[in-house]
């Protein structure tokens, strides 16, 4: 037999068997996952027993195991009894302590802290709140050369304080003030032009344990036309009603936290009705309280009022229809497991559904990302969480992460 005719034959047992054999001679760029049932938005019903299939970084096609004809060269994963929904966002982190630390580091430990922090719980996308801009500018670029897996970073920049409002808990660090209307539009821009994405301001700081300082509505005012005039979101530290009242009425877009502090009398239930009217989100960070004054040394019925009371802010502002990111403060805060996040969410009167659009679909729009993230779509980028176990029954399942991809590629695997 010719060297030609034994090719021949060669070519035809190969094709024989990769058609016969799905999976075994596996095309790298595409994957199947099969078994699961998929929450393809928070809107729709789940499909049982669906198929996913990724193709590079996007999302080929999604149906049930009856509509969706499995190519015949893609890679399998059996993901039967296991929860498929799209990548989550974070929208309050901060890239600061031993990220910080990192930026520079090799790569296997930056890897490793980005995984412990983000990808280990699902997210694809990160809000960075307030940080060193070239060190987390410098972690942006290394995980977009792929040199380490990370997720998404939007950064928030700026951390703008009103005079004497520097947080003491953040001490020796000193916050830039605003000063003036003009000046504050220049360190915006400047900000903006430094790259950072968005723009965050304390307009209520704890200048001292006892005092929340508020931001001049002027400056406020200058902060956002400036960002806004630029494309840019304004994200507020807003500490209590008079910090929160300030952001709302001079353009701010996303309130950071929620607002418990009383001490200058109960809270004003009122200014969730001037959320609404003026479309500002809220990051609900309810976990953040009890660690937080914990710390401070504070007795435990105090610290379950002030839980209790940002609660009762998301439960009114979910009730009122008001945009919900959900965050953590993971990076000021050491511990980064988002189940407590969820429990506390439900007892904020938040379904599994809510909970799922607030990591998804609701910062994908607030953002600008509604053409391709959020969804698990066709043609939509394949940033997909494999889940262990049903947030129908538990929403802590949400936490229960077994693999996250983004841009079509495995980034977490329990
Ligand atoms: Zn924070």
């Amino acid at each position: 037999m010719g060297i030609k005719i034994l090719l021949k034959h060669l070519v035809v047992l190969l094709g024989f068997v990769m058609f016969s054999a799905p999976g075994l001679f596996a095309n790298e760029n595409t994957k199947t996952f099969v078994g699961a049932t998929i929450f393809i938005s928070p809107d729709h019903e789940p499909i049982e027993n669906g198929v996913v299939i990724i193709e590079g970084s996007k999302i080929k096609q999604v149906g049930s195991a009856e509509q969706v004809k499995i190519p015949q060269d893609s890679q399998i994963v059996d993901v039967s009894n296991q929860y498929i929904t799209a990548g989550y966002w974070n929208s309050h982190v901060h890239y600061t302590g031993v990220l910080q630390k990192a930026a520079k580091e090799d790569k296997e430990n930056l890897g490793n802290l980005l995984s412990d922090m983000f990808l280990r719980w699902g997210f694809v996308g990160t809000v960075d709140t307030g940080s060193w801009l070239k060190k987390t500018l410098l972690i942006k670029k290394r995980i977009s050369q792929n040199e380490v897996n990370g997720p998404q970073i939007l950064i928030a920049g700026g951390s703008f304080v009103p005079e004497g409002g520097s947080p003491y808990y953040i001490k020796p660090i000193r916050l830039p003030a605003f000063k003036s209307f003009s000046q504050a539009k220049k360190l915006v821009a400047g900000a903006l032009d430094d790259g950072a994405d968005a723009i965050k301001l304390f307009t209520g700081s704890w200048g001292t344990p006892q005092k929340v300082v508020v931001m001049n509505p002027q400056h406020i005012l200058a902060a956002t036309e400036q960002a806004h005039s630029r494309g840019a979101l304004v994200f507020a530290h807003p500490s209590d009603s008079d910090g929160t009242r300030v952001a709302i009425e001079n353009g701010v877009d996303i309130l950071a936290h929620t607002f418990p502090s009383q001490l200058k009398g109960p809270w004003d239930e009122r200014l969730i009705e001037l959320m609404h009217q003026n479309d500002v989100a809220l990051v609900p960070t309810l976990k953040l309280w009890r660690y937080e004054l914990k710390r401070e040394g504070l007795p435990p019925d105090v610290i379950n009022i002030v839980e209790q009371t940002a609660v009762e802010q998301v439960k009114l502002a979910n009730q009122k229809g008001i945009t919900i990111l959900f965050g953590t403060d993971v990076g000021y805060m050491s511990d980064a497991d988002t189940s407590e996040e969820f429990r506390l969410m439900h007892k904020a009167g938040m379904n599994y559904k809510e909970i799922l659009a607030s990591m998804t679909t609701s910062p994908a729009s607030r953002y600008g990302f509604t053409e391709t993230n959020g969804l698990v779509k066709e043609n939509y980028i394949a940033d997909i969480v494999i889940l262990n176990s049903d947030p129908r029954e538990n929403v802590a399942a949400f936490a229960d992460v077994d693999k996250t991809i983004r841009n079509g590629e495995i980034v977490y695997q329990r």
